[in-house]
């Protein structure tokens, strides 16, 4: 009798090759290199969710995935470049978003989509998020914010709550945190929202709408780390994350991004914070 794997139909990947294994199917399949995986994330982290999220808003979207190029940095958020069965490019630290924009300049009709974490994108990378928001420059940015660099061992990032511990601030973090959401509508972003990767529905339509969004959209997800962020802050497990999101997230649409501080036990607002019409970079040299 033949076994039930045998009976399934190949699955044809986005980019033509078939796949090698294809049982159990996915929804997802199509859009993921399977011959990639395993992935490499902890369990417990929420990268898986905010690739799902992040899956599902582009079906949602109608945008075909042979027109859309995935440019991730260095990371554990870095990685999903490599996942995703699509255009990409998994590039050096810090230097997502000029790739992108070289991308998106030498191509206009591609949809171009910066997939990264915080120490990515903020710190290393913090000059070029800052100048391609205040262009307007055509690139959806989707932030993961665990509040750390993780894959280099939990030290210590510019989006750290003040007092938090991390393994290069094991007495507690004495600085300020970037507010991300602000850094990006002051800098001039079309579009800026934040969820949490409790807040999946959510997500996925805010993402969705940022890649539809002309010029510079931004979608921060804030993301458990239990493996370093959490322990080092009494969330030991994922599941402490989640609740924790669960109990001090509000969701304020429409909210002065100003009034969006993380703090390491505070309330997270969350919501679409900015959803304006300007003309985007390709516009104006159009004009
Ligand atoms: Fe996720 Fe943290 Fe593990 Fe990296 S170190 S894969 S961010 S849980
Ligand atoms: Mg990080």
């Amino acid at each position: 009798m033949a076994r039930q794997e045998d009976t399934i139909e190949p699955v044809e990947r986005m980019d033509g090759h078939e796949l090698a294994e294809v049982s159990p199917q996915h929804p997802m399949d199509r859009l993921l290199r399977r011959d990639r995986l395993p992935h490499i994330w902890c369990a417990g982290c929420g990268l898986g969710t905010a690739l799902n999220c992040f899956l599902s808003a582009l079906i949602q979207s109608g945008l075909e995935p042979d027109k859309v190029a995935v440019v991730s940095g260095i990371g554990c958020s870095g990685r999903t470049a490599g996942y995703v069965a699509m255009d990409s490019f998994h590039t050096t630290h810090g230097r997502a978003i000029p790739f992108a924009t070289g991308l998106k300049l030498a191509n206009p009709a591609l949809k171009v989509v910066v997939f990264s974490g915080d120490g990515d994108l903020i710190a290393i990378g913090g000059n070029h998020f800052i100048h391609a928001a205040r262009r307007n420059m055509d690139l959806t940015v989707i932030c993961v914010n665990n509040f750390i660099y993780g894959m280099t061992g939990g030290q210590l990032a510019p989006t750290t709550p003040t007092e938090a511990r991390t393994s290069t601030s094991p007495a507690g973090n004495r600085d300020h945190p970037f507010n991300l959401a602000y850094l990006a509508a002051a800098s001039g972003a079309a579009y800026v929202a934040r969820w949490t990767t409790l807040h999946v529905r959510r997500l996925q339509r805010s993402i969705c709408e940022a890649l539809l969004k002309p010029g510079f959209s931004f979608v921060e997800i804030i993301s458990p780390c239990p493996t370093l962020y959490g322990r080092w802050n009494k969330q030991k497990t994922a599941l402490d994350q989640m609740a924790f999101y669960k109990d001090k997230s509000i969701i304020q649409h429409g909210a002065d991004p100003r009034t969006a501080d993380i703090g390491l036990t505070g309330q997270i607002i969350v919501g679409k914070f900015v959803d304006i019409q300007k003309p985007s970079y390709l516009e104006l040299q159009k004009a």
